[in-house]
């Protein structure tokens, strides 16, 4: 018997709608051609949401995220909502999905194909062939730790991190290492944070026990970041915590020249979410110029996740293969290419990952 997927889509503000109605038509076109199928709950979320129920993250999206296989969210936020503060506000949204779900571990794969090293900022010969995925801690560290304080005087945050919570994010790390050149590079500051320490002697120990097959190296965040501009080929899965996560990841996203092309999953014990790096990005919202490429690569890791390999396998070639041709959104068009509208570069993705499946 054949089996269907329960989707929750949270399409969610600005570009968001547009580039979700792309993953869901190459879904579909999958789907056709496969033992498996996807139904689909349509919820709101962010601005769509503070409209609709006056809660940017109603318990009735909360309530269908849970009750499905995978979530696949839009982008939320704009000038609209831009006023509001605190629980009110569009991405305070996805902070409680986020802890909802219980996602603990943010997977953000960057790969720079030679076919578009060329909009890189940095030099095309370093950036080409850059294919690395950072395993961020995401629901502890540092942005989650107590006490925290502000007396108008002296303020402080706490960065805490138990051995079960650096365990658990670094076993999503090795595994991922295994599924891919079987390297992990963890990153800290354990030359100068007692918490770093722990992180770094818990993840050696995890090694030692579980993961020796795995090439393992260590290193601080400020060479990281370092190495992150200079040589980013060097990486394959790089493990971190919550805040050099944050800041590490959004280097990586420089690297291959445009947001739209950087998909992020946020899996945790149970369901997952999947969603563009990227923001609503009202600038163009509405217009048909969004890029979909993040939305479509974070399909493909939902895919992945789902179990359905090889349906990911062929969104990826079938992406690669559509970049060879000149078809690009506004983002990525520069000389010799040809500007296509959202939905265009999605129609061509799809024609090609259907030759792929
Ligand atoms: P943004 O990512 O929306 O846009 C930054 C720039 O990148 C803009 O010029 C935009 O046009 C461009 N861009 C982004 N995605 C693109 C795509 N797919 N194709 C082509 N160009 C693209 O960031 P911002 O402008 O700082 O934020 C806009 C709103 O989005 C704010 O309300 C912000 O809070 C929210 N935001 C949401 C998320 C999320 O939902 N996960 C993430 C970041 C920002």
């Amino acid at each position: 018997m054949s089996k269907t997927y329960k989707i929750t889509l949270l399409p969610g503000d600005g570009i968001g709608p547009e580039v979700v109605a792309e993953s869901v038509k190459l879904l579909d076109a999958i789907a056709e051609k496969s033992e498996f199928s996807f139904e689909y709950t349509t919820a709101n979320a962010g601005g769509a949401a503070i409209d609709a129920h006056n809660d940017p993250m109603p318990q009735s999206t909360v309530d269908a995220c849970k009750a499905s296989d995978a979530v696949l969210l839009g982008a939320v936020g704009g000038p609209k909502w831009d006023e509001l503060t605190g629980a009110m506000r569009p991405e305070s949204g996805l902070l409680k999905i986020r802890k909802e779900l219980g996602t603990f571990a943010n997977l953000r794969p960057v790969a720079v194909p030679a076919s578009l090293a060329e909009s890189s900022p940095l030099r095309a010969e370093a950036v080409a062939g850059v294919d690395l995925l950072t395993v961020r801690e995401l629901t502890g560290g540092i942005y989650f730790g107590q006490p925290v304080g502000n007396d108008g005087f002296e303020a402080f945050n706490t960065m805490r991190y138990t051995v079960p919570e650096i365990e658990r994010v670094a076993r999503v790390a090795f595994e991922w290492a295994r599924k891919r050149r079987n390297k992990v590079t963890s990153v800290d500051k354990a030359n100068v944070l007692e918490v770093s320490r722990l992180w770094r002697d818990t993840v050696k120990r995890l090694h030692a026990a579980e993961f020796s097959d795995v090439e393992l190296d260590h290193m601080y965040i400020d060479n990281a970041t370092m190495q992150m501009v200079i040589n980013p080929r060097q990486f394959d899965v790089i493990l971190t915590g919550n805040i050099f996560g944050d800041i590490l990841s959004d280097t990586s996203a420089t690297l291959g020249g445009s947001l739209g092309l950087l998909p992020s999953a946020s899996i945790g014990s149970g369901v997952g979410l999947f969603e563009p790096v990227h923001g609503s990005a009202p600038d163009i919202a509405g217009q048909g110029k969004a890029n979909p490429i993040a939305m479509i690569l974070s399909t493909a890791m939902m895919l992945d996740h789902l179990g359905e390999g090889a349906a990911a396998t062929a969104i990826r070639n079938g992406l690669e293969a559509a970049l060879k041709q000149p078809l690009r959104t506004g983002d990525l068009c520069t000389k010799g290419h040809t500007l296509a509208s959202t939905s265009e570069l999605g129609d061509l993705i799809r024609a090609e990952t259907l030759k792929h499946l």
